[in-house]
């Protein structure tokens, strides 16, 4: 049997159906649909995609048999409306739209009016007893179908209008009279032979192949590939086109043109939502030469079209179960629908509509769930740039860069350059933005009283984006080109000097920078403050709650947070987390006057393991007895700082544990090279020295010599613990002796103790048996059972070597956590803090379709999760798996961990409630089934009334670990 090209959609009955859009295009599908609804749709015809494809693999020729289906159509079509296409008594004009199946706005060509000629216009003109409006549309003919169809430059057209409505002293086109369109058809005529050799067609048939020629051909035009290339669009067979009989709102006063959303886009309220415009044309309402006017005047101005429309925004979103975006015409009083399509929407407007819509009985839990774009969530939660400002700045030029959005919100405030300064002007009650070329550990204490950060260099798992949405302070990273210098404190961009003190805004959902400041309006339904979350007595935040309830009663992963410290914690817990993953202990080393102990520690940290090692290996008594006579004095120092610093640590997991209050609590021993806490530049060196009672010269030795060209593959992780054994025995002591204490209160706690950067099952056996010899100790100092406490030890897998082996790693692991920050950075080869440089580039030319530092990659790093999973299973099975990598928190990566069967994912606070999300959403997809409405919609409808409108590096390196 031929294959069928052509489907007729009139009448009451359309030949194609929604399940068609692959073929008939969303909009072809959508008439259609309408059609078969019984909605007042113009008739016509939808040629399918599958032609577009025949005919671009043809070289542009149609394939057999669809010129005798499209006269059969048009006869059709003629037919239906009474009218002969082009005819000289009462014509038939039709349109020609391009639709592919998904959406791609004002990519491709529309031509209207297509069968005007000299002879069907005098009809026209009879017909609607007004020649303005027929002249008009032929004028708008030919210039549509020189652009579109032939390639005459659009400006050419342009000129010549501007230049009659000069000569006519005309500012408005709608100031030209009929005799003014006539002499502009000729004029238009004229240009549209000079471009193209040849008169314009008056042949209807003509004009139609070739305005379905041009359709198909648009498919492949530059700015539709490149559309499709950045909105990774594939798998298309091409666009379908769309013939449909024309219908016009500018046939005078009792015609007109709108478009409407059946509830609101911007807050998803119950109303409908629209403009219009009486006597235009489509493109007049979104032109912005006349001001439209909101759908609730149409009440009183045409009370017949509007109770029509009323009914059939009821009648759409009950057939597509979903807010839909409409466009409309009224031509001499008769209501015709040209479009409807899926209304997009602001998150705040798609949490709204999806509870009510399951309210009101259109959609399940489960629908209305699917339908929140999880990653969007964290802007309910984040203040925002007054857009207003916002877009005045943009056009004033005072955007200066862009960079990466590390973490979410809007900030205005004076930049400083040191965590310092932050400090110190913040003390003063000034709101700062701390710009830094990078930051590193010590700079913690600014970053937590900065308005937002700022950096020049780094990635989305660099230092300054992870503490930043550890701490939920919005943070731009990586903002290439600011020039940032330290030493005159200023920083060049974008031509302009930016002084400390000088006011900068930043918008994170967008990575940009502004110079001045701007208002910042808070988050409409949660107010992070101090660490603290005040919500706002919100119908919108009660909304939230009851779609995060229904997403929790569908997900099996589990959800906890990254958090540092009991006030993280404590928000975490607010944001729905189920434990906490991951609790880089070195960011507590910051605060307070721990850096002054653990600096003491690393003072003589290497000099102790330099002796150990030259005790070890001397076998002259003498000689050996005088090694350890010198080590005596370092070594005392060296226990009496890590002596200092156990009740400290102590004291945190003992915050930690009471907050979380029995929910499991992972808790990783140190992991950054050593060199990470101590000071770089003089001035700090001096002060660390003063504060140790030692010469700076000591201070600067030790710097030397912790420095290492490849810090991130150096001393750090358990090869520190292995290497300083006491610093693992006395973060062990810390937490087991916190649980005691805390258990002892009667509070629950279940510690995980996380040995990082595991490569090989040894490393990780020398340190469960020094945590167990330890635990032993306390629990026999305490009089505790050592069975009371429920404690696991466990280890990340964050190294390629541990992930292939993690058969044997699982021998000593209760749990393994995946450390995806680094596993990405060892498996992909990219330096986590330096790979922004190219990254870039390498998704421009398609390398790597997303930033794997932000989004798993799936088909490399994410084989190695998946391999250590099994092997883990098959060593430890019931061996509790999670991940606590920054790919914890995005919606790719948690349906990614949901589908190996991982225990829980782990993730910054804000992004607590992504991963809740996502984590349903995956069983919902995995369900694959379409879910099913709860019964007969029963609609609790607004009322209509209220209708309204390493390389290997050669310099001291800074890398940092986070
Ligand atoms: C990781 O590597 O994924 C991880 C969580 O650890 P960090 O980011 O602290 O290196
Ligand atoms: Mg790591």
């Amino acid at each position: 049997m031929a294959s069928k090209y052509v489907y007729f959609f009139g009448g009451g009955k359309a030949e194609g159906k929604a399940s068609m859009k692959e073929s008939l295009g969303g909009k072809g599908a959508n008439l259609a649909e309408m059609t078969n609804l019984g909605l007042p749709v113009p008739p016509g015809f939808t040629i399918s995609a599958e032609c577009c494809d025949l005919f671009s693999e043809s070289g542009g020729k149609w394939p057999k048999g669809l010129d005798k289906e499209v006269e059969k159509n048009l006869k059709k079509l003629e037919k239906a409306m009474k009218r002969t296409f082009g005819g000289d008594k009462k014509p038939l004009l039709v349109s020609v739209r391009s639709g592919a199946a998904i959406s791609m706005p004002g990519m491709m060509d529309t031509v209207l009016n297509l069968g005007l000629n000299e002879g069907s216009l005098q009809a026209m003109v009879e017909e609607a007893g007004d020649d303005r409006f027929a002249w008009d549309a032929y004028r708008r003919l030919v210039q549509m179908f020189g652009d579109v169809v032939m390639d005459v430059p659009k400006e050419t057209f342009d000129h010549a209008m501007e230049g009659l409505k000069e000569e006519k002293g005309a500012a408005l086109d709608t100031d030209l009279t009929t005799d003014d369109l006539k002499e502009l058809v000729k004029r238009f005529k004229h240009v549209y032979e000079k471009h193209t050799g040849e008169g314009f067609p008056d042949d209807p048939r003509e004009q139609l192949k070739k305005a379905i020629d041009a359709v198909f051909g648009s498919w492949n035009n530059k700015r539709a590939i490149t559309y499709r290339k950045i909105n990774k669009i594939t798998g298309l067979k091409g666009t379908a086109v769309n013939v449909q009989a024309m219908v016009f709102g500018n046939m005078g006063a009792g015609s007109g043109t709108g478009v409407a959303f059946t509830r609101s886009p911007s807050n998803g309220e119950n109303e409908f939502f629209g403009e219009y415009l009486m006597n235009a044309q489509g493109e007049d309402v979104v032109a912005g030469i006349r001001t439209p006017l909101p759908i609730s005047t149409l009440e009183q101005e045409d009370p017949k079209s509007y109770k029509e429309l009323m009914e059939i925004r009821g009648k759409l979103e009950e057939h597509y179960r979903d807010m839909q975006d409409v466009e409309f015409t009224i031509q001499q009083g008769t209501l015709y629908m040209l479009q409807t399509r899926t209304g997009k929407r602001t998150i705040f407007a798609a949490l709204r509509a999806a509870v009510e819509m399951c309210e009101e009985g259109l959609i399940t839990e489960e629908e209305a769930v699917a339908r929140i774009p999880a990653g969007e969530l964290p802007k309910l939660f984040s203040p925002v740039l007054d857009p207003a400002e916002k877009a005045s700045a943009e056009s004033s030029g005072r955007m200066i860069a862009t960079g990466l959005p590390a973490s979410p919100g809007g900030a205005t405030g004076r930049v400083v350059f040191t965590a310092d300064d932050a400090e110190a002007w913040a003390a003063r009650g000034e709101k700062v933005i701390l710009a830094r070329t990078e930051t590193s550990p010590e700079d913690v204490g600014g970053m937590a009283v900065a308005q937002a950060i700022l950096t020049s260099r780094g990635g989305m798992t660099s230092h300054a984006a992870v503490v930043a949405r550890g701490m939920g302070v919005p943070c731009v990273a990586g903002a290439g080109e600011l020039l940032i210098d330290y030493g005159t404190k200023r920083m060049r961009v974008a031509g302009r000097t930016i002084a400390e003190g000088d006011a900068v805004s930043l918008d994170v959902f967008e990575g940009k920078v502004y110079a001045g400041d701007m208002n910042v309006q808070p988050s409409e339904i949660v107010q992070v403050q101090d660490g603290t979350i005040a919500t706002e007595d919100s119908q919108l935040f009660e909304q939230y709650n009851k779609l995060m309830g229904w997403a929790d009663g569908l997900r099996r992963l589990g959800v906890r947070a990254n958090a540092d410290t009991p006030r993280d914690a404590s928000r975490a817990v607010k944001m729905g987390a189920e434990g906490i993953g991951l609790t880089r202990t070195e960011h507590m080393f910051f605060e307070g006057d721990r850096i002054v102990s653990f600096r003491k520690f690393i003072l003589v940290a290497d000099t102790v393991r330099a002796l150990r090692a030259q005790i070890e290996d001397e076998r002259d008594g003498e000689k050996r007895s005088a090694l350890e006579r010198k080590l005596a004095d370092p070594l005392q120092r060296y226990n009496e700082a890590l002596n200092e610093l156990l009740p400290l640590q102590r004291g945190d997991f003992e915050g930690i544990f009471e907050v979380m209050d029995g929910k499991p609590v992972t808790i990783r021993t140190l992991d950054p090279p050593l060199h990470e806490f101590l000071p770089q530049e003089e001035k700090s060196q001096q002060e660390m020295a003063k504060a140790l009672w030692v010469d700076v010269q000591e201070v600067k030795d030790v710097v030397e010599k912790l420095h290492e060209l490849n810090p991130m593959l150096g001393l750090r992780g358990c090869r520190l613990g292995i290497i300083y054994p006491e610093v693992t025995a006395v973060q062990v002591r810390a937490i087991i002796e916190a649980a005691i204490n805390v258990q002892q209160k009667g509070v629950k706690v279940e510690p995980e103790i996380m040995i990082p950067l595991v490569g090989k099952a040894e490393e990780l056996k020398l340190q469960r048996e020094l945590a167990e010899e330890v635990i032993d100790k306390v629990c026999k100092e305490k009089g505790v059972d050592k069975k009371s406490i429920d404690y696991k030890i466990g280890t990340m897998i964050e190294i390629p070597r541990a992930a292939v082996t993690a058969d044997e790693v699982a021998e000593y692991a209760e749990f393994f956590s995946f450390g995806t920050n680094d596993l990405t950075q060892m498996g992909c080869g990219f330096s986590r803090d330096d790979a922004g440089k190219f990254l870039g580039e390498y998704k421009r030319v398609g390398v790597y379709d997303e930033d794997p530092f932000e989004v798993l990659d799936q088909g490399g790093v994410g084989k190695m999760v998946e391999m250590a999973c099994r092997l883990g299973r098959e060593a430890r099975p019931g061996i509790k798996l999670g991940i606590c990598g920054e790919h914890g928190g995005e919606p790719a990566s948690v349906k990614f961990c949901h589908r190996v069967g991982l225990t829980y994912v782990s993730c910054s606070p804000y992004r607590v409630p992504v991963a809740r999300l996502s984590a349903a959403q995956a069983v919902i997809e995995e369900k694959g089934a379409k879910p099913k409405a709860k019964g007969k919609a029963k609609r609790a409808r607004g009322s209509a009334k209220k209708a309204a409108g390493s390389k290997a590096r050669r310099k001291p390196s800074r890398k940092k670990k986070r």
